[in-house]
């Protein structure tokens, strides 16, 4: 189903093989890992077709979704106005069915997800001295540049974030600024919660940590911002309805452009008084945007259409997970049940090979492979935190396309094996 479009340094690299060159080893170029052949001096290649026929499965993420013909002409169609003056209808639209959906007073439409988080720290953290609360292996507090610190002035601490994207409530506790108002401390204001949990590789958060949760902060009076980039990912799993989750949670920031397959936006959902004070931040932070309707019929269409069929991502993700796991020689490590949604992250165990290197050798073809397999199939991924590799499933992602990933996930075990015997 998939067919992504060579990129331009392998076009050129075909064309140039294509004037004489049989083979040619360029580990550097084009990021291949193999040699490639001239498929155009004999006419036909080890498929019968053409080395374009060499098929991409991108698991790099689930941002790399592109909107469909649906999509597009929703897009295309869409009614809009000026959305700083709150007069786009679509956007309108989209914000209200997000509120709904997610059982919430009101919601804002921002541009991604690094801002309404942010939006949500200076809305929860107004006061200098202001402090937040997070887990150790945060997407906010690893991957947004520090922007809390950086632009709204607030400090964080962590806790550390346990394997099923968790911490200890009662560690939690202990970070809580019990000194303040002393001087010499911050004020705690804020917990920051993650579902699903990225580094941890798609982990759901169970009710029950978000229940006990909440009456710990409840207790100190601190609020509790959800990064729910994948929270609908997290209510498909649990078989719940998003407002059931996210009643544990005071605001909640959800990704349109991640599993939903929106090209852009992020809707930021939380109470009346909120979301009025969030719409002030964006502004200041240059997310105010005119004719965002265009953009906001895509969320829509991602908010009513595209959340049921994560279950495919999910099944995906966990068939791909048993394959590597029935690999002969064994050469990939899975914990089976840690694979709950669309995020799979797994390790390889052969002798020298990095997790960098596998992952290029997944997405490089050799001739061998298409004598093997009957066809070029690049795998993309990427190494993950802590010696692991992470693989993201999502729309475009068929279960065909799965099936070939997994085969090819197959010959580069056999290949190490291989390489491995003959080194010895
Ligand atoms: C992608 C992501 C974000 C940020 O979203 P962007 O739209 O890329 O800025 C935040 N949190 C998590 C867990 C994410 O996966």
């Amino acid at each position: 189903m998939t067919s992504v479009a060579l990129s331009a340094p392998t076009r050129s690299l075909l064309h140039y093989l294509s004037r004489g060159a049989t083979t040619l080893k360029h580990r550097h170029q084009a990021g291949l890992t193999y040699s490639v052949r001239c498929y155009y001096e004999t006419g036909k290649s080890a498929t019968g077709g053409q080395a374009e026929s060499a098929r991409t499965i991108d698991l790099r993420s689930d941002t790399v979704t592109k909107p469909g013909p649906l999509m597009r002409r929703v897009m295309s169609e869409a009614e809009v106005g000026d959305d700083v003056f709150g007069e786009d209808p679509t956007v309108n639209e989209l914000q209200q069915q997000a509120a709904e959906l997610f059982g919430m007073e009101s919601a804002l439409f921002c541009p991604t997800g690094t801002m309404s988080n942010l939006i949500a720290v200076m809305v929860h953290c107004r006061e200098r001295g202001d402090e937040m609360i997070v887990g150790d292996l945060s997407h906010v507090h690893i991957y947004e540049q520090g922007n809390c610190a950086q632009l709204a002035g607030v400090h964080s601490t962590t806790v550390t974030t346990l394997p099923n994207g968790t911490f200890d409530l009662d560690q939690l506790e202990s970070k809580i600024r019990h000194g303040y108002p002393d001087a010499h401390y911050p004020r705690s204001r804020l917990v920051c919660v993650e579902n699903t949990h990225n580094i941890q590789g798609g982990r759901v958060l169970p009710l029950d940590f978000l229940k006990e949760l909440r009456s710990l902060t409840d207790r100190y009076g601190l609020k509790v911002h959800m990064d729910g980039a994948r929270v609908m990912n997290a209510a498909i799993a649990l078989g719940v309805p998003p407002s059931t989750i996210l009643q544990h949670c005071h605001t909640v920031s959800v990704c349109l452009s991640k599993g939903l397959g929106a090209p852009v936006g992020t809707v930021l959902g939380g109470p009346k008084e909120f979301v009025e004070q969030a719409v002030r931040a964006r502004k200041a932070l240059g997310g105010g945007m005119r004719q965002a309707g265009i953009l906001a019929a895509a969320g829509k269409l991602a908010l009513s259409d595209m959340v049921g069929r994560l279950q495919e991502d999910h099944r995906n993700a966990r068939s791909f997970a048993q394959a590597l796991l029935q690999c002969d020689p064994p050469v990939y490590e899975v914990d089976l049940a840690a694979v709950e949604t669309n995020i799979l992250k797994f390790r390889v165990c052969a002798e020298g090979v990095s997790p960098a290197e596998l992952c290029e050798r997944a997405a490089g073809v050799s001739e061998a492979e298409e004598r093997a397999l009957g066809q070029g199939v690049r795998v993309l991924m990427f190494p993950h935190v802590g010696g692991s590799v992470r693989a993201v499933w999502h729309v475009d992602i068929s279960e065909e396309d799965t099936r070939l990933a997994a085969l090819k996930m197959q010959f580069v075990a056999q290949q190490l094996a291989k390489e491995k015997t003959r080194a010895q």
